[in-house]
């Protein structure tokens, strides 16, 4: 079997990164950076975030797993002292696979040339960088509202407890395939008006929004990736068809991950 591990490149997660490594070419797998079928992630979800974007392109044929070398994370769940049965578990493939939904951004761009697409396995922005901007949002291709503020934030479920939750979006456990649209500092009153909630669609819904203010900056991230910026005239939301695949050694739900990370550790994972 074929890995490939990324860290966030302090030392002590390049530490750990020799060792795993070491012990995986000791178990006979071979060191791949190209073309893994199984990448270690050693630090943060940060940094997990940088090795899902690094495969994307492999999706089918790459599974992940997270190893946290700060505070417990969502997708880096595994502790340090770990290792050694992780690899265990990897050279035995005594493991199973969990997926998660992605979702699926189609950039379509003004000015006639082809439109760009991306997946994000936390979100997609679309936000001002002064000004307050306005986006007409369309759900499955009616007007729902003309949004005026200073953005808009498009989540996965695993995405739903990273910037999404600062908006005041919803938890959403990973097996709903779904995505999550939250507002950042709509303007209401008698003259503009948004829902103001949250809104939750299904996997077969899709969502558009068309910036209204021809030439009006904003700017458009997905993860932590800022896009280039081109012209654009409407970006399309959509649960993508592919998912991320997690290598699972050992039982972590959700919730208590979740409850882990923001009431209280309980379980010292
Ligand atoms: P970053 O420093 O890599 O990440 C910011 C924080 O978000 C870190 O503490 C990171 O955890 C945490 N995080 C990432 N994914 C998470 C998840 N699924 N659930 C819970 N926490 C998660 O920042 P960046 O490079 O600019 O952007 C990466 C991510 O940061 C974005 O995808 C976005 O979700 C998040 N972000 C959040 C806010 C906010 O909450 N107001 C604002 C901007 C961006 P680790 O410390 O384990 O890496």
């Amino acid at each position: 079997m074929k890995f490939a591990i990324q860290t966030r490149n302090d030392d002590y997660s390049n530490t750990l990164m020799q060792q795993a490594k070491q012990y995986l070419l000791d178990f006979g797998l071979e060191f791949d950076e190209e073309e893994p079928e199984i990448v270690l992630s050693i630090g943060g979800d940060g940094t997990f975030l940088h090795a899902f974007h690094k495969y994307a392109h492999r999706l089918d044929r790459t599974a992940f797993v997270g190893i946290h070398t700060g505070h417990l994370g969502f997708y880096a769940d595994w502790k340090p002292s770990e290792i050694e049965k992780l690899v265990i578990s990897i050279a035995r493939h005594t493991y199973e696979i969990i997926e998660y939904p992605l979702l699926n951004v189609k950039v379509n761009h003004g000015d006639n040339e082809e439109s760009t697409t991306y997946l994000a396995l936390n979100e997609s922005t679309i936000k001002s960088p002064g000004v307050t901007f306005v986006v007409d949002v369309n759900l499955n291709g009616r007007q729902f509202e003309r949004f005026r503020g200073d953005g808009l934030c498009m989540s996965t479920p695993s995405g739903s407890t990273a910037y999404s939750k600062a908006l005041n979006g919803a938890i959403i456990h990973p097996s709903f395939e779904a995505m999550q649209l939250t507002e950042m500092a709509s303007i209401n009153n008698r003259v503009f008006r948004t829902v103001g909630s949250p809104l939750v669609l299904p996997a077969h819904h899709h969502c558009e929004l068309i910036p209204v203010q021809e030439g009006a900056g904003f700017v458009l991230t997905v993860d932590h990736l800022q896009l280039p910026h081109r012209a654009v005239a409407s970006i399309e939301y959509t649960v993508a068809k592919e998912k991320i695949r997690f290598a699972r050694f050992r039982q972590f739900p959700f919730w208590e991950r979740v409850h882990d990370s923001f009431i209280a550790s309980r379980t010292d994972k």
